[in-house]
């Protein structure tokens, strides 16, 4: 095995493992198949995951570059400065107060390199470390002189642009002085080599004459020259890769060619001679010459262009991570700085918002259905494996989801129909869960106790005289259940509750209160319930009490046999049938009754055919977020693409901390957005049990 000097490594290609291209890692042994055994590095170049990936979807690295490029970010960009070998090299090889060009504050600034950082405290041994430059601006304006304000930040290797030619023998690049080992500190200070000499000032005016935008415009545009990373199609139809060393007329031709270092020998190849005349020199069988026409950037370095019409902000961390290991929700503290912004969340993409936002409300900081994944039977391939590592851990993860993956994902569900057109939320979920997760229903219903029902929601059916004219929910669904003599046969992980409005026009109530803890005792099977009255066990309930004037209308009703009898002894109520309760074999004698509460994690709104979602992403009243994916829209309806956008709403938070009164009395259109859409579009609304929650 010969890994010793480059064992690090690049990944070119997307590859079976889901890791993605850009991402580094280092190969401890290489197998007879030709696959690299080793590990892959997270953000702050710790050991994320260990694994095998083929050599040939790699490129070699040497620590030093390894290093530098870690901290380069997005990890496409990481390709794209590997592409140009040449400008990459330089920066490998920079010293002391060479001159570099960096693009600083939007603008292009000339910079004295002056010494190679590590960034991140982290050193444990095997971890590689994350590598910058800490550079020192140079003033441009009349005389060149150095600025001696505050430090610049840290710059990555691909915010070097361009590199100054210098003297190569009077200088010790820096990379050799990590060996030195120096003491370190968090962001410690590799070299601090006294500077060598004084070019610096006679440079800097030779770079600075270019106009900054020719050079801006060289480096955007992706051309060939010495040093460009090129592949050839050669004659047997296989593509080669290789350095162009050199670029010229060669005797006898006309045009310009191309001489290329390959990657892999080849029997035709030369060592850099061509016919009697030598234009490089390399190893032998490795050096081909073809007409320039015939080099192409080399297509393992170049950005798809997809990938441009994705937010480039996404933080190294996030990007380096194995795909296939679980994500957890977006911790609360950090959901403000992950997921709040333009381009953030589900991208929305032809009719699909009422799957974005049902997803978006399912998985965003619940985590009731993660369960789902682990024990679903097509976990390692297919939709459900689409759905975790492609939407749900993406979005947990990076905090967007392009249209791409759930467009993937739409065509996998099994039904044409899906991919196209526009859906209801109840329809997908149970789709989604019945038929591609297969997952037991959620709910177990009792219905005038018979044997229980199984489902995936519940739709509230009342009529509109039984509860108050702005209902909240907790109000609908005991009306719903008590009218209906429906109880839950056990307590639900997460309830979906279906507001009472038909078709997309239609609603019964103008407002609903979405209560933000929704108490299930009540309507509870088997399980001890407090009297009305008194608050001791109750061993009758009355559906007819249920609307009694004197008795707080709307109420459930359950008695103690005292207070049953009592109560029924008003001449009014004589007529009621009070049904005995089913309650558990030992109830417990004195003990206070145990209430079963849920949380409100999600509510899906709907406007105009239009679905959006709002997700309450921890303990906090004041967490909510609201999501819409597609909030805004860039381009044409042909070629442009939808802006989803998360914003933080907390005041949701606060108008929901009032009372029911309070609420249910508030002009809405003193409201702010968030909550007039919350209280006047209400879909669905979604609970969890607390042991489900983050
Ligand atoms: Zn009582
Ligand atoms: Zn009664």
């Amino acid at each position: 095995m010969e890994l010793n000097e480059q064992r690090y490594f690049i990944v070119l290609r997307r590859n079976k493992k889901g890791l993605s291209r850009g991402t580094i890692g280092r190969a401890d042994a290489e197998t007879t198949e030709g696959e690299l055994i080793g590990m892959v590095y997270g953000g702050g170049g710790s050991t994320r995951s260990s694994g095998t990936v083929k050599k040939h979807d790699t490129y070699p690295l040497s620590r030093h570059q390894a290093g530098l490029l870690m901290l380069v970010c997005p990890a496409s960009r990481r390709l794209e400065l590997l592409g140009n070998l040449q400008l990459f090299s330089a920066i490998c090889e920079l010293a002391r107060d060479d001159l570099v060009m960096v693009k600083h504050k939007k603008s292009f600034q000339p910079c004295l390199v002056k010494n190679l950082v590590q960034i991140g405290k982290k050193d444990k041994p095997g971890d590689l470390k994350v590598l910058g430059f800490e550079l020192e601006l140079v003033e441009t304006e009349n005389e060149i002189s150095l600025k001696k304000t505050s430090p610049l930040p840290f710059f990555s290797a691909a915010d070097i642009l361009q590199v100054a030619p210098s003297d190569l023998n009077t200088r010790i690049p820096l990379r050799d002085a990590i060996d030195l080992g120096l003491k370190r500190k968090a962001v410690s200070l590799l070299n601090s080599l006294p500077a060598l000499n004084s070019r610096n000032a006679k440079k800097g005016s030779v770079l600075l004459k270019k106009d900054a935008s020719e050079s801006i415009q060289a480096l955007s545009h992706y051309s060939l020259e010495v040093g460009s990373m090129a592949e050839v199609l050669s004659l047997n139809g296989l593509t080669v890769y290789g350095v162009i060393r050199w670029i010229g007329v060669p005797e006898g031709k006309k045009n310009c060619w191309a001489g290329l270092e390959l990657d892999t020998e080849a029997t035709t190849c030369s060592d850099g001679t061509l016919g009697t005349k030598r234009y490089f020199t390399c190893e032998v069988n490795k050096a081909l010459f073809v007409p320039l026409t015939n080099c192409k950037p080399d297509s393992r370095f170049l950005l798809i262009p997809d990938e441009m019409l994705k937010p480039l902000n996404i933080s190294s961390a996030t990007l380096m991570e194995d795909l296939d290991e679980d994500v957890p929700p977006v911790a609360e503290q950090d959901v403000l700085s992950h997921l709040v912004g333009r381009m953030k969340g589900i991208q929305g993409h032809f009719n699909s918002c009422y799957l974005d936002a049902t997803l978006f409300s399912l998985f965003t900081s619940s985590i009731a259905f993660d369960r789902i994944f682990n024990r679903s039977a097509d976990s390692e391939k297919g939709v459900s494996h689409i759905l975790r590592r492609d939407i749900v851990n993406c979005l947990r993860r990076s905090g967007f989801v392009p249209a791409e993956n759930v467009m993937k994902f739409r065509e996998q569900l099994g039904c044409k129909s899906f991919a196209s057109e526009e859906k209801d939320p109840e329809e997908f979920i149970t789709l989604l869960l019945q038929h591609v997760l297969h997952i037991e229903p959620l709910l177990k219903i009792r219905s005038q106790g018979e044997f229980p029902q199984e489902a995936f929601m519940h739709q509230i059916i009342v009529e509109k005289n039984q509860v108050a004219a702005v209902p909240s929910v907790q109000q609908l669904l005991e009306m719903s259940f008590v009218t209906s003599d429906l109880k839950f046969e056990e307590i639900p992980s997460c309830l979906i509750v279906q507001m009472p409005r038909f078709g997309k026009k239609f609603k019964m109530f103008p407002k609903i209160i979405p209560s933000t803890d929704l108490d299930i005792t009540d309507i509870l099977h088997c399980s001890p319930r407090e009297c009305f009255l008194c608050g001791h066990l109750a061993e009758y309930e009355c559906v007819q009490c249920l609307m009694d004037r004197k008795l707080q209308p709307g109420k459930i009703k359950q008695y103690c046999s005292t207070c049953n009898t009592q109560v029924h002894n008003h001449p009014s109520r004589q007529e009621h049938t009070p049904q005995k309760l089913t309650l558990p074999d030992c109830p417990p004698e004195d003990a206070p009754v145990q209430r079963h509460q849920m949380q409100l994690f999600a509510v899906l709104c709907i406007n105009t055919s239009h679905y959006v979602s709002f997700v309450k992403y921890g303990p906090d009243p004041r967490s909510w977020i609201f999501f819409d994916s597609m909030a805004d829209r860039c381009g044409d309806d042909n070629k442009g693409y939808s802006v989803p956008v998360i914003r933080s709403c907390p005041e949701v938070g606060d108008f929901l901390s009032q009372s029911e009164e309070e609420i249910s009395s508030a002009d809405l259109s003193q409201c702010s957005e968030a909550v007039r859409r919350l209280m006047a579009d209400s879909y669905m609304c979604l609970y969890q049990t607390t042991d489900c929650q983050q």
